[in-house]
């Protein structure tokens, strides 16, 4: 839909994140047929923009969700998915974590070393209820995308190795607490490639054969996220191909297949609008100062990463275009949305739009600064809505206590 963003920051402020839920539509529809003809479960990856108004749009869709704690699994059954679309992944769960997972009968619960493995089987023992399991198999495939966000090789502390992977199965196979249904890998994020996706989808197919064969029956073949988008100038990778690569290779086994992504699905769709506050100069240098900052999007500060930005003012007397930083208020200098971005003079008030903002964005937010957390809104179908408030100062104050006593 045609968004006026204009409308949206008069009437809600600024900084505002903006997300299109037709275009969180259209995207997990595009995926879901390219996976059409085989048995499949998209498990939208929560952390990349848990807002529980964008869960329950997934939720409707038919989504499931991959969360990375229990406060994500509780977000996606506050949102309304059902238990057992529900995966919890992460490297490192407390105890308490996984008997509330246990409770909320979640499909499954994913390994990712031996001694979490152990903890999930005592848990599962003292609350008399079998875990359904899968492990992370790290299939030290390098998916050649940035270090930070990469997590497939033994390098990273994402996932096991085969040998380990086996082992723990049959463990598994044997313990009356686990029940071994899935196998699961995730080499990294913003894949823009293809074939370390088809090495690595190769390599946990046919380890899912040999399980078999020692009869470890796996019924569930996650393939995690990582699907990259359009950021700048990327290539991203064809859904179709995409799920074309998987398909093949488990061909002939009876698998369900389980896909996570998070970026794919609302990146593209999301947006953050800021103001300018004004503008100064150090020697050559032209600096932009607007009222969004770090602690809204972090991604520039912590990858290097590019967001394209544009300005909304029409501009067209106001001369030429020359380089400027776009930097926030906040007291580090790793604080910018954009470097070099080509802007004619602004003005105060002038509005800015921060493109591809819609994953790990909002999500990455903090109070760094004692900054409020942006306010979010969602359009769909010709029609805009808050779906999240702007935290104010009493949100922000409301745990801390003692500070006037002794
Ligand atoms: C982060 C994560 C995802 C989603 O990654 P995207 O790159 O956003 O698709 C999926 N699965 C697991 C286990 C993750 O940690």
């Amino acid at each position: 839909m045609q968004i006026d963003f204009e409308a949206l920051a008069e009437k809600y402020g600024t900084p505002l994140y903006v997300y299109d839920f037709d275009k969180m539509t259209e995207n997990y529809r595009r995926l879901k047929e390219a996976f059409a003809g085989e048995k499949s479960l998209i498990a939208y990856a929560v952390k990349a923009n848990s807002n529980l108004s964008v869960i329950a749009h997934f939720g409707r869709l038919g989504s499931g969700a991959d969360c990375v704690s229990i406060g994500e699994v509780l977000r996606a059954r506050t949102a309304g998915i059902e238990p057992y679309k529900i995966i919890f992944s992460g490297v490192g769960k407390r105890d308490e974590e996984i008997r509330q997972a246990l409770e909320e009968g979640i499909l499954m619960i994913n390994l990712e070393s031996e001694a979490e493995m152990l903890h999930v089987e005592k848990v599962a023992e003292r609350l008399g209820k079998e875990a359904r399991i899968s492990i992370r198999v790290n299939p030290n495939v390098d998916p050649k995308t940035h270090p930070y966000i990469s997590t497939g090789l033994h390098e990273n502390k994402f996932g096991v190795e085969i040998d380990m992977a086996k082992r723990m199965y049959i463990h598994a196979k044997n313990s009356p607490w686990l029940d071994p249904v899935g196998i699961h890998f995730h080499i990294g994020s913003q894949l823009t490639e293809l074939s370390p996706i088809r090495e690595a989808a190769g390599i946990v197919a046919d380890l899912v054969r040999s399980l078999a064969a020692i009869g470890v029956e796996i019924r569930f073949f996650d393939v995690g996220g990582g699907l990259g988008v359009v950021y700048r100038d990327e290539t991203p990778i064809e859904v179709e191909a995409y799920a074309e690569a998987v398909t093949s290779a488990i061909r002939g086994l009876d698998l369900t297949i389980i896909c996570e992504p998070g970026r794919y699905l609302t990146a593209n769709a999301g947006w953050l609008l800021t103001r300018v506050l004004y503008e100064k100069r150090n020697g050559a240098k032209r600096f932009v100062i607007v009222d969004g900052a770090m602690n809204d999007l972090l991604r520039p500060s912590l990858y290097g990463a590019y967001h394209r930005v544009e300005l909304l003012n029409d501009t067209e007397n106001r001369g030429e275009s020359t380089p400027a930083e776009v930097v926030g208020p906040i007291c580090e200098s790793g604080d910018w949305l954009a470097k070099d971005l080509p802007l004619p003079p602004t003005e105060s008030g002038d509005l800015l739009l921060v493109h591809s903002a819609g994953a790990y964005g909002f999500t990455m937010a903090s109070n760094y600064n004692t900054r409020g957390r942006a306010a979010e809104v969602a359009c769909e179908s010709g029609t805009c809505r808050l779906i999240r408030d702007r935290e104010n100062f009493e949100d922000q104050i409301r745990l801390e206590k003692g500070h006037l006593e002794a």
